[in-house]
């Protein structure tokens, strides 16, 4: 397999340092830019130095241009950021993988746009394991139909900026697509008071932040007298970083278009 070579963006972040980490580990990448916001206090620094990884004399910038020499870029910055980059990454025509998390409706309409132009890997989580389990769920929700309640429930880190997590948001609309159902009319974020009973069409979804949970979700199907849980569980956030690899080695030289973690893990 060629070497593909990598455009780091966000390098300096959590998620960042370590994507550079596996990069400088795997033999079949390179690391060719590392990326942060003009008020990073990491600018000028090596960024391998930065990471862990020891010197890879490859200095954090802060022009994203620069990532047009790369084969792939990888953006693990949050959702404004990424956002606010779309048409740098449009003019630098490099295929890229968007691991931020936090888009709504018309901000991911925006990122199916760009992929009209460039090839585009985007998930909300790149873990083998959590891709896996969408699948079972799609396949619970569409055993189960209607007779069961539904609830889904995330915890994360007290760093983490967005709620409930993009994970969540894509169990909530694998469950809701199998069902028939509508993310934005049935979802309930929050309960407090007097609500009155439970209707049987919404899908809740309850979100917990604290200390340094690198993220765990938990779908819930409750029937009468039994209820299913499907549970995952991330102890590190290499399993995300080693997917964002993955996809970065796999989405090399394809053609422009919008793209999953199922298209990347053949799932
Ligand atoms: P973080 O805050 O630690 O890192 C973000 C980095 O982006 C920071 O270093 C910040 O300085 C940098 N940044 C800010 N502005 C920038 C700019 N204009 N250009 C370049 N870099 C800029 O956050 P994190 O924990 O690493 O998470 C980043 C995003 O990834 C979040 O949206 C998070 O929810 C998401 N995430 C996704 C997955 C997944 O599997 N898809 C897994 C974990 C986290």
């Amino acid at each position: 397999m060629s070497n593909t070579n990598i455009a780091m963006v966000g390098a300096a972040g959590r998620m960042g340092k370590r994507i550079t980490y596996l990069i400088s580990e795997d033999p079949a990448t390179s690391l060719t830019a590392a990326v942060e916001g003009t008020d990073s206090p990491f600018l000028g620094q090596d960024i391998g130095e930065l990471a862990g990884c020891g010197k890879l004399n490859v200095d954090i910038i802060d022009d994203i241009l620069k990532i047009s020499g790369s084969d792939v870029a990888i953006d693990f910055t949050g959702a404004a950021v990424t956002l606010s980059n779309l048409d740098k990454y449009r003019q630098a025509g490099v295929p890229l993988v968007i691991g931020s998390t936090g888009f709504d409706k018309n901000e991911t309409a925006a990122i199916e746009n760009l992929a009209k132009t460039i090839p585009v890997v985007f998930a909300p989580n790149m873990s083998l394991g959590v891709n896996l389990t969408f699948k079972i769920l799609e396949m619970v929700a569409g055993a189960i139909g209607d007779d069961f309640d539904i609830e889904i429930i995330e915890a994360h880190h007290r760093m983490k900026k967005d709620a409930p997590s993009g994970t969540a948001m894509k169990m909530a609309e694998i469950i809701a697509n199998k069902l028939k159902r509508n993310i934005d009319r049935d979802a309930v974020f929050c309960r407090r008071g007097l609500i009155g009973e439970r209707s049987d069409k919404e899908i809740g979804i309850q979100t917990i932040r604290g200390g340094d949970i690198v993220g765990e979700h938990t779908a819930m199907f409750c029937g009468a007298g039994e209820r299913i849980e499907i549970t995952h569980k991330a102890s590190s956030r290499d399993t995300f970083a080693k997917g964002a690899v993955t996809a970065a080695k796999w989405l090399k030289g394809r053609e422009a278009g919008l793209y999953s973690m199922f298209d990347v893990l053949g799932l």
